[in-house]
């Protein structure tokens, strides 16, 4: 019960990796409050909170629209009274280089990665800095590091998320808030699956070649940054500030191993 009577909200929690987090924690003691913009997934990730004995509570909201992330925010501390624990992970992928990206595609990666982590946070900070207490994991990505081939408007945004997270660390320190940010490799997810089939002729060799870039010889499933997040909303990561925690197979440092 490394997360004992601890509130956390996880946004984007209805699939992929918010999902195995929202399990995880549910299983750790938290009060899990699942977060998607599909109602029926995310409902879905709270139902098996609930009925594997944990504490959970579903809210659809849209993380890029402002009034919609006040009024998750302001429901959950009328019921909780507090967020302890802040998982910024909703995010969509982007296809293409830079060349090739519409403006519309842009703005959308955009929106959703980097708005995503602003906004909940903007509207959830002042809670943590009344109690002087809190939590706060970005989702970043190990492409913030490396390039990646066809994938400019998504390593823009991962690569912000990082810079943020540093900012926001150092004007929240003397709240006592940490803020970290998690890099994950290739981790098969329905993220994943769908970039896969979208992106090649030949799915299954694309999956293939992409297992080879890890020094794992692997994929990252949901559990292992699952088991990462899980870290960072301990206080057992109470001396980690403004850190990337890589979870990914080896695939930044091994690069050219
Ligand atoms: P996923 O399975 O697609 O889950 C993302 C979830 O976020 C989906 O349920 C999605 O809902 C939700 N979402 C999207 N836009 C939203 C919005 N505006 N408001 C609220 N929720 C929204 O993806 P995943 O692979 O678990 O990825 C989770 C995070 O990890 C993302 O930030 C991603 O960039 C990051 N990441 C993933 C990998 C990887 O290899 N999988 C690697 C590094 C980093 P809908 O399905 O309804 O859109």
């Amino acid at each position: 019960m490394r997360l004992q009577d601890k509130v956390i909200l996880i946004t984007g929690s209805g699939s992929g990796i918010g999902k195995a987090t929202a399990l995880l924690f549910g299983r750790e003691g938290a009060t899990v409050i699942v977060n998607d913009l599909d109602s029926s997934k995310g409902q879905e990730t709270s139902d098996e909170i609930v009925k594997a004995g944990g504490k959970s509570t579903f809210i659809q909201a849209d993380v890029t629209n402002p009034e919609s992330v006040k009024q998750m925010v302001d429901a959950i501390i009328a019921q909780y009274e507090r967020i302890d624990v802040l998982f910024n992970n909703a995010g969509i992928s982007g296809v293409g280089a830079l060349h090739e990206v519409e403006p519309e595609t842009w703005s959308r990666v955009m929106n959703v990665n980097i708005n995503g982590v602003y906004l909940p946070s903007k509207y959830v900070l002042p809670h943590m800095m009344d109690r002087r207490s809190g939590s706060i994991i970005n989702m970043s990505s190990c492409i913030a590091e490396i390039g990646l081939a066809v994938r400019a408007s998504y390593a823009a945004t991962k690569g912000a998320v990082l810079a943020l997270t540093k900012q926001m660390q150092v004007d929240y320190a003397p709240y006592n808030i940490r803020v970290n940010a998690l890099l994950p490799g290739t981790i098969l997810t329905p993220f994943v699956e769908n970039y896969l089939r979208t992106s090649y002729d030949n799915p299954e060799e694309a999956f293939e070649s992409l297992k080879k870039r890890q020094l794992s010889g692997d994929l990252g499933r949901p559990d292992d940054v699952a088991k990462a997040a899980l870290f960072l909303a301990s206080d057992e990561s109470q001396f980690m500030m403004g850190s990337p925690l890589y979870i990914d197979g080896g695939v930044v440092f091994g690069k050219n191993a």
